[in-house]
């Protein structure tokens, strides 16, 4: 329960009805997220992870912010070749008390789209006094991850024939001319 943050620790002893506030500053080996990143995600960590971040408690809620840095391992969408990038991402979270959803009422459920929409906080929810770090490292994670991962810039991936990576090497397949669109632009060629 490493990646657990206490929220006992805010609030303890309030002078005058003042709150306090928290500062974590850790490191998380990539070890550290084997157990909490499954098999089928996207990504890998790929280096140590560094996580900065302020809890200011606020009623019942608490402001979360800061930053996290750190590398991720991704799968080229062309040549499938691994690659890594490097990530650092600010947030401001607003974590609420979890409630079950069977004892949420309707009128709640609107109550709490109402205070979201007032501060234009992502929402996130804290259990049993706690806030799960590795879910938010990993929600961060997964923001940051680019829609089409690349190992480069122009990756020139695959031979569909034979699996050669055109980034490293060519092939003696020929240049298939299949498609009947294609095939025209043959006799075109052929006649020329
Ligand atoms: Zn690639
Ligand atoms: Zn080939």
């Amino acid at each position: 329960m490493k990646m657990q943050f206490d929220l006992r620790q805010l609030g303890r002893q309030q002078k005058g009805g003042s709150l306090r506030d928290e500062h974590v500053d850790r490191t998380f080996q990539p070890s550290e997220f084997e157990a909490s990143v499954g098999q089928d995600e996207e990504y890998k960590v790929a280096g140590p992870v560094h996580l900065e971040l302020d809890v200011h408690k606020d009623g019942e809620a608490y402001r979360v912010t800061g930053r996290v840095a750190t590398r991720l391992g991704l799968e080229c969408g062309r040549c499938l070749d691994p690659f890594e990038i490097p990530v650092e991402s600010a947030f401001e979270l607003r974590y609420v008390p979890y409630v079950e959803p069977a004892s949420a009422g309707k009128t709640g459920e609107a109550e709490d789209e109402r205070e979201v929409a007032e501060d234009d906080l992502t929402t996130a929810f804290y259990k049993e006094d706690s806030i799960d770090l590795g879910e938010l490292m990993h929600e961060q994670f997964v923001l940051a991850l680019p829609m089409k991962p690349l190992c480069r810039e122009g990756c020139k991936g695959l031979c569909v024939h034979c699996g050669t990576n055109f980034n490293k090497e060519t092939c003696d397949c020929a240049p298939q001319w299949t498609d009947p669109r294609l095939a025209a632009l043959k006799g075109l060629i052929k006649t020329d």
